[in-house]
């Protein structure tokens, strides 16, 4: 499905990320794996998505970082040629209610939610627009689109990136790159692992498919996306969320 392409999955040694990354590379892609810390993660990734045949190589890299981004983008074409697809994934929490939220957790959250894909996108944007077939794909969450309680920079982080979303497909779309968000309810991974059971017991009460989600659910949308089948489809929104917010 993604045969000859190559991919950059922001986040990709964990959770959302890694099942992208892996059913990317899966399909046949090429994929460069970014992580924050987390090398041996990262590089168990690469080595899976490597047992499909294709190239993967892992890049640590703070995305909230400008400087740092536009070095790692300039290395990663150089050293995979091309570029068609980008996965803005990584992502942080840092919960707490407005009315004590610390300026710190609200700044590290935009930062790196928000501000990364911009950083990615910006620095990637030139090579992507190079592809035939170009592909932005944002992680957004359904705390983006309703808002949620002590989440208040966690879902201004999202909602902008559905901002961002929408502007990158209409800057792109002369150069038939096409950019869309994927809204995640509550998935099955090390961010909501923390969260306590009884939140875990509520959730599953309040979805009505009665489960939390599992990453590889998302990657499925995420392919769907990167394909070809995908091509008349940009600037969308789309929650994955076991049906809470429908
Ligand atoms: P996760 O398991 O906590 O993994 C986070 C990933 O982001 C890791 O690969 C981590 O790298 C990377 N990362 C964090 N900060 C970074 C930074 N400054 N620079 C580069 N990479 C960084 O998270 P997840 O649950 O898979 O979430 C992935 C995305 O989906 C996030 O954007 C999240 O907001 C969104 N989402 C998740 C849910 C959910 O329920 N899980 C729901 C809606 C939306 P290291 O491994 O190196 O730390």
């Amino acid at each position: 499905m993604l045969k000859g392409k190559t991919a950059v999955v922001t986040g990709g040694s964990r959770g959302i990320g890694k099942a992208v990354a892996l059913a990317f590379a899966e399909n046949g892609a090429d994929i460069a794996v970014i992580f924050s810390g987390n090398e041996a993660a990262a590089n168990e990734v690469v080595a899976g998505a490597e047992s499909f045949g294709i190239k993967a190589r892992a890049y640590q890299c703070d995305v909230s970082d400008f400087s740092q981004t536009k070095d790692v983008c300039a290395k990663i074409f150089k050293e995979f040629g091309k570029i068609d697809i980008l996965v803005n994934n990584a992502g942080i929490t840092k919960d707490g209610l407005l009315l004590s939220m610390k300026e710190d957790d609200f700044d590290a959250v935009i930062n790196v939610n928000l501000k990364g894909a911009f950083n990615f996108t910006r620095h990637l944007a030139r090579y992507i627009l190079k592809s035939p077939v170009g592909r932005i794909i944002n992680i957004s969450s359904v705390s983006g689109i309703a808002g949620n309680v002590g989440q208040g920079n966690y879902s201004a982080s999202k909602a902008g990136l559905i901002g961002l979303t929408k502007t990158s497909a209409k800057e792109f779309a002369s150069r038939n790159v096409t950019c869309n968000a994927i809204a995640p309810g509550f998935i099955e991974t090390d961010m909501t692992s923390v969260l306590p059971e009884e939140i875990l017991q509520n959730v599953k009460t309040a979805v009505p498919l009665k489960r939390m989600g599992k990453p590889e659910e998302i990657a499925a949308l995420a392919l769907f996306l990167a394909s070809d089948a995908a091509s008349y489809i940009t600037g969308e929104v789309i929650k994955a969320d076991g049906g809470m917010y429908a």
